[in-house]
């Protein structure tokens, strides 16, 4: 195979090599039927086995269990669970924090449907931080927050202590990423395109209980309770994303598991924060408090914005792709998700000290 590229793309992102092969040999033949992935019935039993084996090694990951939690892939991308969360769940009030564009996004669904508390934003600081203090109002429906902000490159490193009230979120951007209590979370939603997967698929995981308080005035395809009952075959899935996805669950299983990713997300992360340390007045990393920083993107500011396109060209020529930020941001933006290898990272860190090197 030719060299691989260095992906620091934002989403689609780049996926562990082991699935790109699997994902390449079911394209043609799967299962030794002489026939694709995409050319089989959901419901042959071949294709049951491969979203049967994906929702157990989900939980397993998580440390979840079958009983309590539902492990469901449905269509429409993380945007559609900003209207489905308040659309199943909204009855009073549901609280939202604010911490970026998705985040926005979410809430404006929310206000659509019904009565949505802003418990929190640090939309004062252009999102660069991530707040401390919620006002959470008594008795919500439920908490909605965003885990990790893939634009602007914040991320909670502790789950917010919301008592008893369900607490929501969209981990699209972090899923799977580092060790966690995920038994804190009625329900966590991620479109598969930044850290699971290719775009098609959202990877769903939901209490079962919480499922069954949810509305039943709402479209079919829009209750949870639909997907619950007929385990993502209410109606066809989507077969060759949910196949890649459930190769990427089995890529981390066989890596060691989330104390293994999260280690080596880490050690990444640190190999550019520590160069923003070093050099304040060239690298000026976009989020305020170290703490916040992501472990999945990274955001900076160059002196200049010649030198930023200059620094994105000349990465280019090494093989460096999806190095521009997010236009609300601007700067640049490295997105080191779990399949990005530590070799990119280290590649990335040289390029980042020879650049600095010739142009301070
Ligand atoms: C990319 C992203 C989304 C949007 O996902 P779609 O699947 O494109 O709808 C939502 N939330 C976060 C945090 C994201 O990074």
């Amino acid at each position: 195979m030719a060299m691989r590229a260095h992906n620091f793309f934002a989403g689609p992102a780049v996926l562990p090599l082991p699935v790109i092969e699997a994902a390449r040999d079911a394209a043609y033949d799967f299962a030794g039927l002489g026939m694709s992935i995409m050319e089989i019935s959901h419901r042959s039993k071949e294709f049951d086995a491969v979203i049967q084996k994906a929702q157990s090694d989900a939980l397993a990951i998580m440390g979840l269990s079958a009983d309590e939690y539902a492990v469901l892939f449905v269509g429409g991308g993380a945007s559609t669970q900003f209207a489905m969360v308040p659309m199943n769940f909204m009855r009073g009030t549901a609280d939202y924090i604010n911490t970026g564009e998705w985040s926005k996004k979410a809430i404006k669904e929310a206000k659509m449907l019904g009565s949505c508390n802003v418990a929190a934003t640090s939309e004062d600081a252009n999102f660069n931080y991530i707040p401390k203090e919620f006002s959470f109002t008594p008795g919500a429906d439920y908490v909605h927050y965003t885990s990790n902000n893939t634009i602007y490159g914040t991320e909670f490193k502790s789950i917010p202590d919301v008592g008893d009230v369900p607490l929501v979120c969209d981990m699209s951007s972090d899923m799977l990423s580092r060790e966690m209590d995920y038994s804190r979370f009625s329900l966590i939603y991620a479109g598969a395109q930044k850290n699971l997967g290719p775009s098609g698929v959202t990877l769903i995981v939901v209490r079962k209980a919480w499922v069954e308080q949810a509305k039943d005035d709402i479209p079919t395809m829009l209750r949870y309770k639909t997907h619950v009952s007929k385990d993502s075959m209410f109606n066809t899935p989507p077969v060759y994303p949910i196949f890649v996805l459930g190769k990427t669950l089995e890529w981390i299983i066989a890596e060691g598991g989330l104390g293994v990713i999260q280690e080596r997300n880490e050690k990444k992360a640190a190999l550019i924060y520590d160069i923003f340390d070093a050099n304040p007045d060239f690298y000026k990393g976009a989020v305020t408090n170290a703490e916040d920083r992501s472990l999945m993107n990274v955001t900076f500011r160059l002196p200049s914005e010649e030198l930023e396109a200059k620094f994105i060209a000349e990465a280019k020529e090494q093989k460096m792709y999806g190095l521009k930020g997010h236009r609300s941001v601007g700067g640049c933006r490295a997105s080191i998700y779990n399949a990005c290898p530590v070799e990119s990272v280290e590649a990335l860190a040289r390029f980042m000290e020879q650049f600095m090197a010739a142009n301070k």
